[in-house]
């Protein structure tokens, strides 16, 4: 059988781990199995590349940093492909180009447009394992792009489809998906299945396990994708479609994050156009706001609140400034002390006295709702950010998604 298997930055992260999943790859081929192997770079390189570029210069070109973040994953393929023959397995590393993985222009965030797997069949072909470096391709200048952080999973499910598998392994630090952060939430438990759609909205709304891209490109091409421990063999959670196998809707998990920020604009006049306005130039800058809300308003003003990621607020405020005096707004305040909890469930928003109750858990454990948020399968609150651990927890017991 034809196997694509992804390592992440931590599973290959130091040359012990390198040549211990050579080995097991060893045992696999062995056992009659094809293996195409997608690895990202080694630990933190990638972050200590980005490091390097910022001591020469505050704005390096994306094109220059794009060669150079690539680096990384060419290492660990090369390391790779060497730990293999080491012990005994016939095996090439291959870039993202030689592997055929085609871009678009955008340097540092590309999208893959298509995948040539010629060569890579033709190297399987002749009996090798193809380790291929992930989170790069090439665009039609025939330069080097990135595919945005994390974005090795991504080739990996690009790969998979590419060369028709059933599913794409995954393999990281984390045994797999779980019911909430087990960092947080002693008794998590790890799902067998989860839909690609309650995936999506686990990790938008905070859980860190895979590059969403991924997962978008697994559901738009229906591919299972597995997360799974890199040192332990056990199954892992498989993303796929669930819908009929999970007629009863229910809390499938609680997400949480913390790095976000709440920007509010007050007294703003309550016409048509202003909305637009103000998030025009946000959106323009790439900056990705999250939640909204808007004050009924009062003798024709209004207030507005919104999030955004943490790291945006400096430009946000810059932007924002430029607004306020055009549009005459009377304060733009921010509060960074501010995070998320969110319940995550196929139907959940449609299933009376789900959102209730999870009102009523917080208030019991004496937590202020700042604002709220939902969507078809997910409700989310705004909390203070120093609530957030036990929100999760409470949660996560009032619903009884533990270990029991
Ligand atoms: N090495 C890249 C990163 O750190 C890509 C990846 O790990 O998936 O973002
Ligand atoms: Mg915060």
């Amino acid at each position: 059988m034809l196997l694509v298997h992804k390592y992440g930055g931590s599973s290959v992260g130091t040359i012990e781990r390198i040549k211990n999943i050579a080995k097991k790859l060893a045992r696999l081929k062995e056992e009659g199995n094809d293996l195409v192997v997608v690895v990202s770079a080694m630990g933190d390189t990638t972050d200590e590349l980005i490091d390097l570029a910022k001591k020469i210069s505050n704005r390096p070109s994306p094109r220059e940093l794009d060669a150079l973040m690539s680096t990384g994953e060419q290492i660990s393929g090369a390391l790779m492909a060497m730990a293999l023959e080491d012990v005994g397995v016939p095996a090439v590393s291959l870039t993202g180009w030689q592997a055929g993985i085609y871009t678009d222009e955008n340097a540092g965030r590309a999208r893959i447009r298509s995948v040539d797997p010629s060569r890579i069949k033709e190297e399987l072909k002749k009996g090798k394992v193809v380790v291929v470096a992930g989170f790069q391709g090439i665009c039609d200048q025939n330069d080097i792009t990135t595919l945005g952080r994390g974005g090795s999973d991504t080739t990996a499910v690009a790969l998979g489809i590419a060369l028709g598998v059933e599913k794409t392994e995954i393999f990281t630090d984390v045994k797999g998906v779980y019911t909430a952060d087990p960092r947080i939430v002693k008794n998590a438990k790890k799902l067998d299945v989860i839909s690609y759609e309650e995936m999506l909205e686990l990790a938008s709304q905070g859980a860190r396990v895979m590059h969403n891209r991924a997962v978008e490109l697994g559901w738009i091409y229906n591919m299972k994708i597995e997360v799974k421990s890199s040192f332990e063999d056990e199954p892992g959670t498989i993303i796929q479609e669930v819908s009929e196998m999970e007629p009863v809707s229910r809390v499938r998990g609680i997400a949480h994050k913390k790095d976000i920020a709440k920007i509010t604009l007050k007294h703003v006049l309550d016409k048509p156009g202003i909305a637009h306005r103000i998030f025009k130039p946000l959106g323009d800058a790439g900056i990705n706001v999250d939640d909204i809300i808007q004050n009924a308003s009062e003798s024709g003003y209004t207030d507005i609140s919104f999030t955004i990621p943490i790291d945006d607020v400096d430009k946000a405020l810059e932007l924002l400034e430029n607004v306020k005096r055009e549009l005459d707004i009377r304060e733009v305040s921010c509060n960074k002390k501010v995070g998320k909890v969110s319940i995550v469930g196929v139907g959940i928003q449609s299933t009376p006295g789900i959102a209730a109750k999870m009102f009523g858990l917080l208030g019991e454990a004496g937590i202020n709702i700042d604002m709220i948020s939902t969507s078809e399968i997910k409700i989310g609150c705004i909390i203070n950010e120093d609530d957030v651990e036990k929100a999760v927890n409470v949660l996560h017991d009032g619903f009884g998604l533990g270990e029991e």
